[in-house]
C-alpha cells in the first residue's frame, strides 16, 4: 500500500480521490469506484502498488501498436482494477477484482525494472485493466523505467483528469487509447464513464507529443453505425489525420452475450469510412 496521489480531505475522514473523473467521495474503510483506492482512517492509499496480477512478454502489435517499437516484444503488466465497468470486457476477471481479491508477492519497481532489462524488451506496457488508477506504482515505474532506457507504453480507457496526466507524461513514449464510442449515452449506459475525458486525454497525450494509437471495438448495434462511425473518424482526423485507428472485431464476452460476433462486413464498412479521413485505418481481432 502506498498512500496515494491527487487527492484531498474533507471532513469527518471523508476524502475524494482527484485522480479520474469519477472524483470519488469516499467514506472511512471503503474504496472508490475502481476498488483500488481505499481510505483508511482519512488517509487515501493506492491497494495495487507493488501488486502486478498479470506479467506476461507480448508482441507490441498485441497493445495494438503498429507503428512504435516495430517487431518488438513488450514486457507487459496489469494491476487489478479498472475505473469502468464495460459489459464486454476481455480482462474482467482481473479488472472488475480489488488488488485485495488477489494473492500476489510485493514487487518493488526496482526489482519489476531488473525483470524487464532482463527480458530484452525494450519497452514496458502498463495494460490489461486501467493502468491510471494504479497511478502511484505506474509512475515509479515509468520514471525508473525511462531512467533505465527503456520505453514506457500506457494501453488505456484515457479515463484520466488532466493534472494527473500531466504530471506522468514526460516519461511516457506511446499510448493507445480505446475510443468506445462517439455516443454520451453509450459511454454511461455501457461503461459506466463519460465521453468528453476520453476525447480530452486524446487530445492531450497528442500535444504532448506521444505517440499515440486509438482502438475501437466495433458492436454490432451499438457503435457500428456510419453516422457514428464517420463522427470518430472526423475527430480522429481533426487531433491528427497520422494517427492510426484499430478497428477491433467483438466476440461475446463478460455481460454481453447476447450480441454476436462482428460481420467482417462491418469491419470493412468501417474500414472505409476511416480510411476518408485517415492515413492508418486497421481492421484487428479477424
Ligand atoms: S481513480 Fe478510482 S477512486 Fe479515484 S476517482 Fe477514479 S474511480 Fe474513484
Ligand atoms: S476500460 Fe478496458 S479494462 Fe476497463 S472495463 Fe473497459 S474494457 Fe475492461
Amino acid at each position: 500500500m502506498k498512500e496515494a496521489q491527487f487527492y484531498r480531505k474533507l471532513k469527518n475522514k471523508l476524502v475524494q480521490c482527484q485522480l479520474c473523473p469519477h472524483f470519488c467521495a469516499i467514506k472511512e474503510s471503503m474504496t472508490g469506484k475502481c476498488k483500488v483506492r481505499k481510505n483508511i482512517n482519512g488517509v487515501l492509499y493506492s491497494l495495487s502498488y507493488g501488486k502486478p496480477v498479470s506479467i506476461n512478454l507480448d508482441p507490441i502489435t498485441k497493445k495494438p501498436l503498429y507503428h512504435f517499437l516495430p517487431q518488438t516484444l513488450t514486457f507487459s503488466i496489469g494491476m487489478a482494477g479498472c475505473n469502468l465497468s464495460c459489459q464486454w470486457c476481455q480482462n474482467w476477471e482481473i479488472s472488475q477484482k480489488t488488488a485485495e481479491e488477489f494473492k500476489t508477492e510485493e514487487i518493488s519497481p526496482e526489482k519489476l525494472v531488473e525483470e524487464a532489462l532482463k527480458s530484452g524488451c525494450p519497452s514496458v506496457s502498463y495494460t490489461y485493466t486501467e493502468p491510471f488508477i494504479s497511478y502511484e506504482y505506474v509512475f515509479d515505474l515509468a520514471k525508473l523505467a525511462k531512467k533505465r532506457g527503456l520505453k514506457n507504453i500506457l494501453v488505456t480507457n484515457g479515463y484520466v483528469n488532466e493534472a494527473p496526466f500531466e504530471k506522468i507524461a514526460p516519461y511516457i513514449d506511446a499510448m493507445n487509447i480505446d475510443l468506445k464510442s462517439f455516443n454520451e449515452k453509450t459511454y454511461e449506459k455501457f461503461c459506466g464513464g463519460k465521453l468528453k475525458p476520453v476525447l480530452e486525454t486524446i487530445k492531450r497525450a497528442y500535444k504532448a507529443g506521444i505517440h499515440i494509437e486509438l482502438t475501437t471495438l466495433l458492436i454490432p448495434g451499438l457503435n457500428d453505425n456510419e453516422k457514428e462511425l464517420e463522427k470518430i473518424a472526423k475527430f480522429i482526423a481533426s487531433v491528427g489525420k497520422k494517427i492510426p485507428w484499430h478497428i477491433s472485431r467483438f466476440f461475446p464476452m463478460y455481460k454481453m452475450l447476447d450480441k454476436n460476433a462482428t460481420p467482417v462486413s462491418s469491419l470493412e464498412k468501417a474500414y472505409k469510412i476511416g480510411k476518408k479521413h485517415l492515413k492508418y485505418v486497421y481492421i484487428g481481432n479477424v
